[in-house]
């Protein structure tokens, strides 16, 4: 059954079950009131019949008191009197010798006799019986007895209960129906034997008006009872409808708020709550959109670029996002053990700076909050402070920046922390929390493989342009080198020294010693290149025995110094190598020629300085080699050169 079933039937039976009770109960009572009506109404009808029948035997006493007490001879005159003025219908005079004077009033045939006394003539006084025809009195002189009647008939009896109110029948009779009637002829004192008779009160008016209303409520109720059913059920119906629609999806839902009753209370709490929802999904899809897009180019970054500049403020932008945070940092590790700061967002205070003084920030590793991730590689949480020199804050959160686990390690060591990663303040809420770890060391783990890869791609990069036999930068990169040296030197207008080297009869060394011995003269000679040189200076293995230098902001003065120092370092001390046979030396005594061209004085471009070293290199050889030569068309002077011994490259400004 529904809802608005059960109401229905609920409201009906509250409310008709009283009613058809009330109903019974009243037409019950209005059977018994009139009943106990008609009754009363007969037994005050009785009283007033008797009195109005006493009062008639009354005024025939009188009469017949009146006739008796008259001389004899005006017996006649009163009685004659009495009966016109109607106080008698008869007066019947009887003497001592029970000889009845002449009848007054009524004629002698109309009265019956018998023994001295006319039938039907009941006295007052007697006791009633037997058909009666009139009423009657007497009254006693010393020489007549004097008996007054009143004829009973229609008239009278319609006077007598006129006075009660009720019909008046004489004797016994059947009463109509919807009559009441009662005998009065047992009555004591009661000389007629009289019926009276008064219509029953009939209730069939009063039953059909209480079947009417009954009927009235009953259709009322119904339709009260629909109506309230459904004036409940219908903002429910909405209610479910619209919970439906919002369980699908549809949180734009809203219900009517029909009267500010309880059902109006309760729609306008599901429309606030609806509204309430709305805004909370809002707010998580416009969070997991910018999380999204976020990732996106947190993706796209890692797979595009292997700059750490670019990836670590995606990645530190990113975890700041997802987690709230209103500022964060990361340092990573540098191989002197201190933690260099790279990238920072929203940082306050001392820490306020630009992105070039922030990257000569350095931690102590060990030290501090970040120096402790860094050292422990565990990650750190707290609600106030930080470490003096770090970043001031409320609250904090720091994991390590590790790389991911190599799958081919075999049993080595972890490589250890690589970085951290630091967030500070959450904005919104009072401190970090463990999910937020979770969410940042997620970030750490992206961080941690960017680093990682950069490092392996910049291995694989100094790898590709690296010689392996003597660990110089290869010709592949000599080219790229001496592009950009070139074009700074242009730009900023400076000088930059180009030395060819190339070992002499390096052919018989191999012919003699072997390779091996002729590869470690070259790693050899390549070493002493390397001490030989600046820090800015740049070697080069072009192939073979040929090795190319550049000097930087070096003008043919310092390059021939270079040249002269080089072909010192190798020309002073052979090799000392092991022998393959005992006839030959230890040592491996080597020489070198140095061809030497200056940008711009030798060519204008790289491959020109480079042709000019060349030419200076075959130059050197076919002077007898172990020795250099500068490319020809410069303003300097070799010899003037050699004269002060050797001195470190002089710095050139300008040309
Ligand atoms: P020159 O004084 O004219 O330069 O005479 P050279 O013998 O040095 O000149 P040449 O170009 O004829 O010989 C170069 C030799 O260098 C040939 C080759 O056997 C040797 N060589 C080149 N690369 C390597 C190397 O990687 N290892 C070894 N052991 N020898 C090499
Ligand atoms: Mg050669
Ligand atoms: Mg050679």
């Amino acid at each position: 059954m529904t809802l608005r079933g059960r109401l229905t039937s609920a409201f009906l039976v509250v409310v008709l079950g009283p009613v058809l009770l009330g109903s019974i109960f009243v037409a019950l009572t209005v059977g018994a009131v009139s009943r106990e009506r008609t009754a009363d109404r007969l037994d005050h009808a009785a009283v007033t019949v008797g009195a109005a029948v006493s009062a008639v035997c009354r005024q025939l006493q009188a009469a017949a008191d009146a006739v008796a007490v008259v001389p004899a001879t005006e017996r006649s005159a009163v009685a004659d009197q009495l009966i016109a003025r109607g106080l008698a219908t008869a007066i019947r005079m009887t003497g001592p010798d029970q000889q009845t004077r002449p009848l007054r009033g009524t004629s002698r045939e109309e009265v019956l006799e018998q023994g001295g006394r006319p039938v039907g003539w009941q006295n007052c006084a007697g006791p009633s019986g037997g058909p009666v025809t009139a009423l009657a009195a007497d009254a006693d002189a010393t020489d007549v007895t004097v008996l007054a009647a009143q004829r009973v008939d229609d008239a009278l009896l319609a006077r007598i209960g006129e006075a009660g109110g009720v019909t008046v029948a004489l004797g016994e009779t059947t009463p109509p129906r919807d009559t009441a009637s009662r005998d009065l002829s047992a009555e004591p004192g009661q000389p007629l034997p009289l019926t009276l008779s008064v219509p029953s009160a009939d209730p069939t008016f009063r039953y059909a008006v209480l079947t009417l209303i009954v009927l009235v409520t009953a259709l009322v109720a119904i339709l009260a009872a629909r109506w309230l059913a459904r004036s409940t059920t219908r903002p429910l119906g909405d209610l479910a409808w619209a919970a439906d629609r919002v369980a699908n999806g549809d949180l734009n839902t809203r219900v009517p708020i029909p009267r500010p009753d309880e059902l109006g209370r309760l729609a306008g709490t599901f429309n606030r709550m609806t509204r309430e929802l709305q805004s909370y999904v809002q707010a998580l899809t416009a969070s997991r959109d910018q999380l999204r897009r976020h990732l996106a180019i947190l993706g796209d970054t890692l797979s595009s670029t292997h700059d750490l500049d670019r990836i670590l403020p995606v990645i530190l932008r990113t975890s700041m996002t997802a987690t709230g945070a209103r500022a964060g940092l990361i340092l990573l590790a540098e191989p002197d053990g201190r933690l260099a700061a790279r990238c920072g967002a929203g940082l306050t205070g001392e820490w306020d700076v630009t992105a070039a003084e922030l990257a000569q920030r350095r931690l102590i590793a060990g030290r501090g909050v970040l120096g402790t991730v860094a050292s422990t590689g565990a990650p750190l949480r707290g609600t106030s402070g930080g470490a003096p020199d770090e970043p001031a804050c409320e609250s904090y959160l720091a994991v390590p920046i590790c790389a991911p686990p190599d799958p081919d390690a075999d049993g080595e060591p972890e490589p250890g922390t690589l970085g951290v990663l630091a967030l500070y303040d959450r904005l919104g809420g009072p401190a970090f929390e463990d999910t937020d770890l979770r969410t940042l060391r997620t970030f750490a783990g992206q961080a941690g493989i960017a680093v990682h890869n950069v490092r392996v791609h910049e291995e694989a990069q100094r790898l590709s342009l690296t010689d392996p036999l003597t660990g110089l930068w290869n010709y592949r990169y000599l080219r790229e080198v001496l592009r950009r040296e070139v074009e700074r030197a242009s730009r900023f207008g400076r000088m930059l020294t180009v030395l060819v080297l190339d070992l002499d009869h390096f052919k018989e060394v191999n012919d003699t010693y072997g390779h091996a011995a002729g590869d470690l003269v070259l790693g050899e000679f390549a070493r002493r290149i390397r001490l030989g040189l600046r820090e800015v200076d740049v070697a080069f293995r072009q192939g073979g025995e040929e090795f190319v230098v550049l000097l930087p902001e070096t003008d043919a003065y310092g390059g021939v110094i270079v040249a002269e120092r080089l072909g010192a370092a190798v020309r002073e001390w052979p090799v000392p190598i092991d022998p393959r046979r005992p006839d030959l030396a230890d040592r491996i005594s080597i020489t070198v020629s140095i061809g030497i061209a200056v940008f711009p004085e030798h060519g204008s471009t790289a491959q020109e300085v480079l042709d000019a070293a060349d030419e200076a290199l075959y130059a050197a050889k076919n002077a007898g080699r172990d020795t250099y030569r500068l490319a020809e068309g410069g303003s300097f002077d070799p010899a003037a050169a050699t004269t002060g011994g050797p001195q470190p490259p002089r710095q050139v400004r300008g040309r």
